[in-house]
């Protein structure tokens, strides 16, 4: 959604924000330019300095962020940061009772959950509320948010929601914004697999990227991982694929969610074999080959395995060979 200026915040009170990397210091910045006063930290100095850049008013420690603040948004690489922050940092003793804290970061459900019960036992509100766009998303104000907690506090986020994205589902009780974000990720890694091991196959019988691309893509086998984020370069413009596999969502990112999503696999008895196979390979993945790249780069490992196939030979359709 894009962000009001001004006195467009319909005079909400100050918001404080810690960890102002690469998706927290674009958010940070999109609630400045709507109005909104922002005081932030972030350990890494280079973030704090960028941020203080678009106007977020840098503090000294993260204690220092909340002690004015009505609602307090941190955007934290895991679930450890945030529970250390909260109670052993001091961020939620330091807060004024009634502060609504929503957690942006992607951590585990149980981690959420325990984040939410430790704010409410210090007299606050609590929200999980992790975030789907990427960097481009944080950027442009049109991330979606995926919330978990009460109706009241959903409310007292929805005008924030409004200026850093352009979608916000109240997906239930705490916990329920993470639990939907890695149900969602979980999809996406095992579609991203299965498109990939279907071109690598394609490849091997002497089928056309193009030509299973054009059958796929309109019949039962279309998905995202296809049709937006094609892991093989041509048959859609502009995807990772096309330049180099460079991100896009990065493998780590996948390999961190899928790792999530694992977790709760485990303990809530799913049966999840692709799940769990999907968290096992982009693990590795993420490690290797792929630490740099699109997620969608998974099909060059799985072509590597599968004895360096050549790729798509040339057609009518795709006049050159990928
Ligand atoms: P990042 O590493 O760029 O930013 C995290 C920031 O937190 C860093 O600047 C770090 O210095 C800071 N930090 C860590 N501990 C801190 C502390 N105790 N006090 C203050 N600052 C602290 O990571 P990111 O890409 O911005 O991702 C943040 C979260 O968003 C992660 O949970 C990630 O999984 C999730 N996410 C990222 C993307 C993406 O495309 N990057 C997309 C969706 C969700």
């Amino acid at each position: 959604m894009s962000a009001a200026t001004g006195n467009g915040n319909g005079g909400a009170g100050p918001v404080g924000f810690v960890g102002l990397g690469n998706m927290g210091g674009p958010m940070a910045a999109n609630l400045v330019r709507a109005g909104y006063r922002v005081a932030g930290f972030d350990l890494a100095p280079k973030a704090l300095a960028a941020a203080a850049e678009a106007g977020v008013e840098p503090a000294g420690s993260a204690t220092e962020v909340v002690a004015d603040a009505d609602v307090v948004i941190t955007m934290l690489p895991a679930g450890q940061h945030v529970l250390a922050l909260y109670e052993d940092g001091g961020l939620l003793a330091a807060a004024r009772p009634g502060t609504l804290f929503i957690d942006c970061s992607t951590i585990d459900v149980a981690d959420a959950r325990a984040a939410h019960e430790a704010a409410v036992r210090a007299g606050h509100q609590a929200l999980d509320a992790p975030v789907s766009g990427g960097v481009v998303g944080a950027g442009a104000g049109t991330l979606t948010f995926m919330a978990g907690g009460d109706a009241t506090e959903f409310a007292r986020a929805e005008p924030l929601f409004a200026v850093m994205g352009q979608k916000a589902v109240h997906c239930g009780a705490a916990g329920a914004g993470q639990a939907a974000k890695i149900c969602n990720n979980m999809i996406l890694g095992i579609s991203m697999i299965g498109v990939s091991e279907a071109f690598v196959l394609g490849e091997r019988l002497g089928l056309s990227h193009q030509a299973l691309y054009d059958v796929a893509s309109t019949a039962s086998g279309q998905c995202w991982a296809l049709s937006v984020n094609c892991p093989v370069p041509g048959p859609v413009p502009g995807s990772p694929a096309d330049h180099g596999y460079r991100p896009g969502f990065a493998a780590p990112l996948m390999a961190k969610d899928l790792g999530l999503a694992a977790n709760a696999v485990r303990s809530a008895g799913v049966d999840a074999e692709l799940g769990l196979r999907a968290a096992a390979l982009y693990a590795a993945f993420a490690e290797g080959d792929g630490a740099a790249e699109d997620f969608s780069g998974i099909i060059r490992t799985i072509r590597q395995r599968s004895g360096g196939t050549p790729q798509a030979p040339a057609t009518e359709q795709n006049g050159t060979p990928a």
